[in-house]
Protein backbone atom coordinates (compact mmCIF):
# COMPACT_ATOMS: atom_id res chain seq x y z
CA UNK A 1 0.00 0.00 0.00
CA UNK A 2 1.32 3.51 -0.72
CA UNK A 3 0.08 6.70 0.77
CA UNK A 4 0.35 10.59 -0.65
CA UNK A 5 0.00 13.66 1.20
CA UNK A 6 -1.60 16.48 -1.32
CA UNK A 7 0.56 18.96 1.25
CA UNK A 8 -0.26 21.91 -0.55
CA UNK A 9 -4.30 21.75 1.05
CA UNK A 10 -2.37 19.99 4.64
CA UNK A 11 -3.62 22.71 7.38
CA UNK A 12 -0.90 21.69 9.97
CA UNK A 13 -3.87 20.34 12.15
CA UNK A 14 -1.77 17.10 13.19
CA UNK A 15 -4.59 14.56 13.77
CA UNK A 16 -2.48 12.17 11.30
CA UNK A 17 0.59 12.74 12.87
CA UNK A 18 -1.34 12.14 16.72
CA UNK A 19 -2.80 9.11 14.94
CA UNK A 20 0.16 7.44 13.30
CA UNK A 21 3.20 9.15 14.06
CA UNK A 22 5.00 5.91 12.73
CA UNK A 23 4.27 7.47 9.36
CA UNK A 24 3.27 10.94 9.56
CA UNK A 25 5.34 13.97 11.19
CA UNK A 26 4.82 17.62 11.41
CA UNK A 27 7.79 19.06 8.92
CA UNK A 28 10.54 21.19 10.87
CA UNK A 29 10.99 23.17 7.15
CA UNK A 30 6.87 24.02 6.76
CA UNK A 31 5.16 22.89 9.41
CA UNK A 32 3.49 20.75 7.09
CA UNK A 33 2.52 17.01 7.20
CA UNK A 34 5.07 14.71 5.68
CA UNK A 35 5.66 11.36 5.33
CA UNK A 36 8.78 10.00 8.09
CA UNK A 37 11.80 9.66 6.12
CA UNK A 38 12.45 5.93 7.05
CA UNK A 39 8.87 5.48 5.20
CA UNK A 40 9.20 7.88 2.29
CA UNK A 41 9.43 6.68 -1.26
CA UNK A 42 12.46 8.27 -3.32
CA UNK A 43 12.90 10.69 -0.51
CA UNK A 44 9.71 12.58 -1.69
CA UNK A 45 7.98 13.98 1.79
CA UNK A 46 4.97 13.46 0.34
CA UNK A 47 4.36 10.09 -0.70
CA UNK A 48 5.14 6.84 1.41
CA UNK A 49 4.96 3.06 1.30
CA UNK A 50 3.55 1.63 4.05
CA UNK A 51 4.61 -1.74 5.97
CA UNK A 52 1.84 -4.12 6.64
CA UNK A 53 1.60 -3.43 9.95
CA UNK A 54 0.83 0.16 9.74
CA UNK A 55 -1.68 0.19 6.94
CA UNK A 56 -4.47 0.55 9.85
CA UNK A 57 -3.42 3.84 11.17
CA UNK A 58 -2.56 5.34 7.95
CA UNK A 59 -6.06 4.57 6.59
CA UNK A 60 -7.63 5.76 9.85
CA UNK A 61 -5.27 8.99 9.47
CA UNK A 62 -6.71 9.30 5.78
CA UNK A 63 -10.25 9.09 6.65
CA UNK A 64 -9.31 11.63 9.86
CA UNK A 65 -7.71 14.35 7.86
CA UNK A 66 -10.29 16.99 7.97
CA UNK A 67 -9.45 18.31 4.31
CA UNK A 68 -8.95 14.99 3.10
CA UNK A 69 -5.40 15.47 2.08
CA UNK A 70 -4.33 11.94 2.54
CA UNK A 71 -4.90 9.64 -0.24
CA UNK A 72 -4.24 5.61 0.36
CA UNK A 73 -3.64 3.16 -3.16
CA UNK A 74 -3.91 -0.42 -2.56
S1 LIG B 1 -4.62 15.39 9.18
FE1 LIG B 1 -4.54 16.36 7.14
S2 LIG B 1 -4.61 18.58 7.53
FE2 LIG B 1 -4.13 17.56 9.48
S3 LIG B 1 -1.88 17.63 9.58
FE3 LIG B 1 -2.46 15.66 8.65
S4 LIG B 1 -2.45 16.02 6.41
FE4 LIG B 1 -2.46 18.02 7.43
Amino acid sequence: MKVTIDREGCTSCGACWEECPEMFEESPDDGLSQIVEEHQIGGDPARGEVPKDLEDCVRNAADGCPVEVITVEE
